[in-house]
């Protein structure tokens, strides 16, 4: 049995459990505002109130183990959990800070953190090297919230700085439906890190079912479906659960999920070269998403050793880009961050077994 932590409760759970309830204000404040990862930092708790919250709850469930910095600022974590599995998360520059000529700070530097959320992943995507280690647990709603605590801490990141939240790392969110629901709630915490729910967006392979699910608990979340392809036979090749999720279920589920009327969904697409790079692709694409706020995030295909598939050319990745945004899609061709690190998701992972293995 995994023991859980403190960050796996709202700030009411932990007052049904801990008394006298204004002591849980302050372990919000240690564990969200100064980051602390042990009961020994907690100052102003009583000793005997630290031995008996030690018995039952974890300060922080992850230790990184490993880390990776880029050139442009991206840095990967690798987090080993109580039970000696791993997890990544990625830590990504989305802006620079920005002076004026005097020297004055004018806009601060944007952060986004990107989350795992079970350790490997059912989905089985041909193209996903996450897959390729089968699935073998869901993660705790505390050993999500845990990645952002760490990687904010590690990067001195104060805890009123705002930060974007993409659960796009190790696994399916939605495959981890109630513990995702419950680390979207805690992240909400206005005494905890207080990050909204406009600031965290769910990536979803296309559970249909679970869409409406998430869209039905009302959490204000953004979603960002991984389509990948435009036909079915070509989704099912790539992710072997479209055959009970085909596309048209996932478009149904898109159009009944509550947006913020000023956002968009965003539809992310795996380009892979030769197989779904071509114009006739774009023009389906343009067809399928007809009527729906949609923005198109082109991502290159990242090859690794062994991988069934290639890079697609930067002239194809621009042509079907111009297609789009000349049929009046927004699109996107997402920059590949970190790609002198080990970029896609599960990367890091698997070349920490290659180092254990020489
Ligand atoms: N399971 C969810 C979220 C995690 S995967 C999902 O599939 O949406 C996050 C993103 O990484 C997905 O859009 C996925 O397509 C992308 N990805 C996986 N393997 C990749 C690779 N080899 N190169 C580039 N992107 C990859
Ligand atoms: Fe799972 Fe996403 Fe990888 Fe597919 S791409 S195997 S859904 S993590």
């Amino acid at each position: 049995m995994l023991k859980p932590s403190l960050m796996d409760f709202t700030q009411k759970e932990l007052e049904d459990r801990i008394k006298p309830k204004f002591r849980v204000k302050q372990i919000f404040d240690w564990l969200y505002h100064n980051y602390a990862s042990s009961y020994d930092e907690m100052k102003n708790i009583p000793k005997n109130l630290k031995e008996e919250l030690e018995k039952e709850y974890l300060v922080d469930p992850l230790k990184i183990i490993k880390k990776e910095i880029s050139n442009d600022g991206t840095i990967k974590y690798l987090f080993e959990l109580q039970d000696g599995k791993t997890v990544e998360s990625v830590w990504l520059k989305m802006k620079d800070d920005i002076y004026d000529d005097t020297g004055n700070l004018t806009q601060e530097a944007k952060y986004t953190i990107c989350v795992s959320t079970q350790v490997g992943c059912k989905v089985g995507c041909s193209f996903c090297l996450t897959a390729k280690g089968g699935f073998t647990r869901d993660l705790s709603a505390g050993e999500i919230i845990a990645q952002v605590v760490n990687l904010k801490r590690d990067n001195n990141h104060k805890h009123n700085r705002k930060i974007n939240i993409v659960y796009m790392g190790m696994g399916e969110p939605l495959d981890n439906l109630d513990n995702l629901s419950q680390a979207i709630k805690i992240f909400q915490e206005p005494n905890g890190l207080c990050i909204g729910g406009k600031r965290q967006t769910v990536s979803t392979s296309g559970l249909s079912s679970k869409i409406d699910k998430l869209g039905e608990m009302d959490l204000g979340v953004h979603i960002a479906i991984s389509l990948h392809a435009v036909d079915d036979e070509l989704r099912t090749e790539l992710i072997p659960m479209n055959k009970a999720n085909n596309i048209n279920s996932i478009i149904e589920a898109v159009k009944r999920f509550p947006i913020d009327t000023r956002k968009r969904v965003m539809f992310e697409y795996l380009v892979i070269k030769d197989k779904n790079d071509d114009l006739a692709s774009a023009k389906k694409l343009v067809k399928l998403l007809h009527g729906i706020k949609a923005k198109v995030n082109l991502i290159y295909f990242n090859p690794y050793p062994g991988s069934d598939y290639k890079r697609p050319e930067l002239k194809d990745m621009v042509n079907f880009q111009e297609y789009l945004v000349n049929h009046g899609l927004l699109c996107t061709i997402r920059d590949s961050k970190g790609i002198d690190i080990s970029a896609a998701c599960g990367q890091l992972k698997e070349k920490d077994k290659e180092e254990k293995e020489i």
